[in-house]
């Protein structure tokens, strides 16, 4: 690892002021950033410790918005009262990630700016767009079955976005809140937050140069709504999704009045299946119609050789969690 000045904020103006200089990152959890410095993959000069500001309330609103602290840690969110019962899709995908001793320390805002975990990325070499602009992809012709995506993807790069959080909040729906330098804050939409790769897909999200994600607020669920996240992987733990599915619905009978469906493991950010929903509303609770709306959600999808059994692996993660919340 090579030396970096370290700061520790106090607080969110002096965080923000701290960033200011170039090359400088934001520390919250450490379990992306540290990774990566360790293999040379990111060479900050200056890094701003952020873990200790009070970022870690989790509050229900008056309007039934749910406020999260930028610095909550995964285990506290996922544990917490008001998650576990108003969006059981959420705490499902949380505690679905990682380990326990890795949900311990990452944080809301670090989760929603986690790097991708493409090997070619990681190994600090090989040709890769988003480490190196302009060096090619390695992946597209290589190594691409477990943690790239066939949407999203661009000839410049196809690494999946890894979230299981970021896909629940993706269907529930959800607002980043951001600060700026002097004191200049702004909302993004969660769906606009994390971008395509196109033809820059160094630029992973819509921050500004020293803006830092101070909270999210969660959608108000949808009444009389039930949700679950189902994570299809190689193995039971640990591991990043090959294809999973966020999926919240809401019955009159046997009818789906409203549905929420936003996928992981198979595209290049957390991907909001708005297709299948619009097949799904209004429809049959009945197997055809989860079948043709999971067909929907995988429209465009392209493979790129070893990956291309994700197409039908995302359609199954649909029908599957459908099927049991409908049951
Ligand atoms: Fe790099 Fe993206 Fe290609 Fe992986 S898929 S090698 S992250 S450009």
């Amino acid at each position: 690892m090579r030396s970096f000045d370290y700061t520790r904020a106090s607080s969110v103006d002096d965080a923000i002021a701290a960033h200011a200089q170039t090359n400088t990152v934001f520390l919250a959890g450490g379990t992306t950033l540290l990774d990566l410095m360790k293999l040379d993959v990111m060479r900050p000069a200056r890094v701003v410790d952020i873990h200790k500001l009070a970022l870690t309330q989790i509050e229900v609103l008056d309007d039934g918005r749910v406020r999260v602290g930028a610095m909550v840690s995964n285990t506290d969110l996922a544990r917490h009262e008001a998650i576990r019962t108003r969006y059981p899709v959420l705490s499902q995908a949380l505690l679905s990630g990682a380990s326990t001793q890795l949900r311990n320390k990452a944080t809301t805002a670090g989760n929603v700016m986690q790097r991708v975990r493409c090997g070619y990325f990681r190994d600090g070499v090989s040709p890769c767009n988003k480490r190196v602009p302009g060096s090619g992809c390695a992946a597209i012709d290589g190594q691409n079955r477990n943690v790239h995506a066939v949407l999203g993807g661009s000839d410049q790069c196809i690494a999946a976005h890894p979230s299981d959080m970021c896909v629940a909040m993706a269907a529930i729906g959800a607002t980043v809140h951001v600060q700026g330098p002097n004191g200049v804050a702004r909302d993004i939409d969660f769906l606009e937050f994390h971008r395509l790769p196109g033809d820059t897909p160094w630029k992973e999200h819509a921050l500004n140069d020293g803006e830092m994600i101070t909270h999210v607020t969660l959608d108000a669920p949808l009444p009389h709504s039930r949700s679950a996240y189902l994570k299809l992987r190689d193995r039971a733990s640990y591991q990043f999704a090959l294809a999973s599915s966020a999926v919240i619905v809401v019955l009159d009978g046997s009818t789906i009045r409203d549905a929420r469906i936003a996928m992981g493991g198979v595209g290049t950010k957390p991907w909001r299946a708005q297709q299948a929903e619009a097949v799904l509303k209004g429809q049959p609770a009945t197997q055809a119609v989860f079948q043709q709306a999971a067909a929907a959600a995988m429209q465009g999808a392209r493979s790129y050789g070893q990956n291309g059994f994700k197409i039908a692996l995302g359609q199954q993660a649909i029908v599957r969690n459908l099927s049991t919340l409908v049951a």
